[in-house]
C-alpha cells in the first residue's frame, strides 16, 4: 500500500502543479517495473487542446520513452477517475493496471457513465483499483473550483 501511495503522491504533485497553471487539477503517473517512466498534469488550456488530459499526456510521454505504441506491463496512477476518452486510451495502450483517486460522477467513464472497460467492444481492460488517496485529490479539485467561483 505504501508503494501505491508514493506513486499517487507524484500524481498529486502533478495535479497541484496543474492547478498552479490554472488547469483543472488532475495528475497522472505511469510506472513500469517499479520505475516512474512518465508523469503529467492537465494542460488543455495551455496547449489549446481538449485532449491534453493528464492521462493522455502521460501515455504519450511513456510511449515516447519506451519507443512503443503499447504500455504492456505498465500501470497508470491518476488522481481522478478517467473520462471516457482517457479510459479508451488506457485500453488502447494496453496498460495493465489503473489506480485512481477520486470518483468523478460528472465526467467519469470507468465506474460510472459509459463504463468503457465493461463494453463488449473494449478489447483490453486493465485491473482497476479506485479510491487510492482519494481525499487529497478531491480537495485539490474542490479548492480549484471554489476559487473559480470567487
Ligand atoms: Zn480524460
Amino acid at each position: 500500500m505504501t508503494q501505491f501511495n508514493s506513486f499517487m503522491d507524484i500524481a498529486l504533485e502533478q495535479a497541484a502543479a496543474a492547478a498552479d497553471r490554472g488547469e483543472v487539477p488532475v495528475g497522472a503517473v505511469i510506472v513500469r517495473n517499479g520505475d516512474v517512466i512518465a508523469s503529467a498534469g492537465n494542460r488543455t488550456r495551455e496547449l489549446n487542446d481538449p485532449t491534453a488530459h493528464a492521462e493522455i499526456l502521460a501515455i504519450r510521454a511513456a510511449c515516447d520513452v519506451l519507443g512503443a505504441e503499447r504500455l504492456t506491463n505498465a500501470d497508470l496512477y491518476v488522481t481522478l477517475e478517467p473520462c471516457p476518452m482517457c479510459a479508451a486510451a488506457i485500453s488502447n495502450a494496453r496498460l495493465a493496471r489503473l489506480y485512481y483517486g477520486a470518483s468523478d460522477p460528472k465526467s467519469g467513464g470507468v465506474e460510472q457513465g459509459p463504463r468503457i472497460f465493461q463494453h463488449a467492444q473494449c478489447h483490453h481492460a486493465p485491473e482497476v483499483y479506485d479510491g487510492i488517496n482519494a481525499k487529497p485529490a478531491e480537495r485539490l479539485l474542490t479548492d480549484f473550483f471554489a476559487k473559480l467561483r470567487e
